[in-house]
């Protein structure tokens, strides 16, 4: 996945500013969220195997903590930037209180190519990036975790700097850890297991039933993989996947078991023989009641928003529809639970992961997944009840949500000092 463009930042003050006009909210708090609270660059020096020493640069960006803790991933990527950061930063702060998680919004990124990085190399980058922005980071401070090309080996790294440097052991101070250092149990699961609550809540309230439709899922990665089957195994039929290798159909359901066998052993669903070959772009014209994209950003633009034969589309990717196809989508009555909302499940296994730490007590797999499932049920509900009332799309109720939490926080809070 590349980085989200520079105008990332842009974007998000647009839809900051629609939700402030909806909500009607204090032009000052409104200033106030139109800016980071703090931005941390970084400079990373790094002794590589040959001997050279090389200088990364990194980010952590807090862009509101009024809520709670700064919560948000660290991304390794060559094309990261301090807007890039800034603007996920932002969107951490709006996916966190529709959640109504205890968390604010923060971000971190390491403009790196990780996999021309050997693991020794790796390891130094992180722990000396780390140490760099630890004056931003602790249990109560900011509470990172896993994003792009960052993964849980990452994170064990970082929790461990964070405890060196600090003389304790720190695990609420990051999470998407290892099961052996406080990791929750279900946490690789909880996006794609988020996602299937929100798809089973749209189909609900708009009287489908969710047993015998079909579905189509793009991507088949740490996010659509597992979907794939929670979908199959709740009745559906997965009749479309793609990834970056191609795509297959099979009108009468795909096996998600044997496809998934496949693609761990040739890496891709292209060549699956228990569907036929279609197209990447062919997807959208595929008949179905139900679209995951859970790829890449800004795939469903106004052309393919036009054709999509769904009733339903689920945002388990973040970003994938461009503004221009979301009227196109309105005019339409597809139903669009948008990303902020659709793929928070991740963050609120974190937030459970960051709880379990703090009490020093793992929870079983079925409370984590209980109370995963009732955090998102609760989150679409109200989502769902602000469009019906303001007469917006999800996505703009969503951002109303979050909006007016973040600002009832900040006028509770008052203006320090
Ligand atoms: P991943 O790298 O594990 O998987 C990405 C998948 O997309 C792969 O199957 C890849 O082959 C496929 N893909 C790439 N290019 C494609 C193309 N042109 N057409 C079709 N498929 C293509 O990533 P992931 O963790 O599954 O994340 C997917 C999306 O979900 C991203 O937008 C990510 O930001 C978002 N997301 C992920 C999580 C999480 O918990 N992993 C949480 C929130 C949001």
């Amino acid at each position: 996945m590349s980085g989200v463009p520079s105008a990332a930042w842009d974007a998000i003050l647009e839809r900051l500013d629609d939700a402030a006009t909806l909500a009607r909210t204090d032009a000052g708090i409104v200033a106030m969220l139109r800016l980071p609270e703090r931005v941390l660059e970084v400079s990373i020096p790094v002794k590589m195997d040959d001997g050279r020493l090389e200088v990364f640069t990194g980010w952590r960006i807090h862009h509101d903590t009024t809520r709670g803790p700064g919560k948000g991933g660290i991304r390794f990527h060559p094309d990261v930037d301090a807007d890039e950061v800034k603007a996920l930063a932002a969107s951490m702060t709006f996916k966190t209180a529709v959640l109504d998680l205890p968390f604010g919004g923060a971000k971190g990124g390491v403009r790196c190519n990780p996999s021309v990085l050997s693991l020794g190399e790796l390891e130094r980058l992180t722990r000396r990036y780390t140490f760099e922005i630890l004056p931003l980071l602790g249990p109560d401070k900011d509470v990172p975790a896993p994003d792009v090309n960052t993964d849980g080996r990452v994170m064990a790294w970082l929790m461990d700097t964070v405890s060196m440097a600090s003389g304790a052991a720190m695990p609420s101070s990051v999470t998407g850890k290892p099961i052996a250092l406080g990791g929750t149990r279900a946490h690789s699961g909880a996006t794609s297991s988020g996602v299937t609550v929100c798809a089973r809540a749209a189909f609900a309230e708009r009287d489908m039933p969710f047993t015998g439709s079909r579905a189509v899922v793009q991507g088949f990665g740490k996010v659509g993989g597992p979907l794939a089957f929670l979908l199959s195994s709740a009745g559906m039929r997965v009749v479309a996947v793609s990834d970056a290798g191609g795509a297959v159909l099979n009108e009468g359901g795909l096996d998600v078991f044997h496809l998934s066998d496949h693609v761990e052993r040739t890496g891709s669903v292209e060549g699956f023989t228990g569907g036929d070959p279609i197209g990447g772009d062919e997807l959208w014209d595929v008949e179905c009641e139900l679209l995951v994209p859970a790829a890449l950003g800004d795939v469903i633009d106004e052309k393919v928003a036009g054709r999509l034969k769904a009733k339903v589309v689920i945002e388990a990717a973040n970003g994938p529809t461009t503004r221009a196809a979301e009227p196109v989508l309105d005019r339409r009555d597809i139903v669009v639970v948008p990303d902020i909302l659709a793929n928070a499940g991740g963050v609120t296994a974190s937030y459970f992961e960051w709880a379990q730490s703090r009490q020093g007590y793992a929870w079983d797999e079925e409370l984590v997944a209980t109370r995963l499932r009732a955090r998102m049920e609760d989150a679409f509900t109200m989502v769902w009840a602000r469009a019906e009332t303001l007469n917006v799309s999800l996505r703009r109720a969503a951002f109303v949500v979050a909006l007016e939490r973040v600002s009832e926080a900040i006028e509770a809070r008052g203006l320090f000092p």
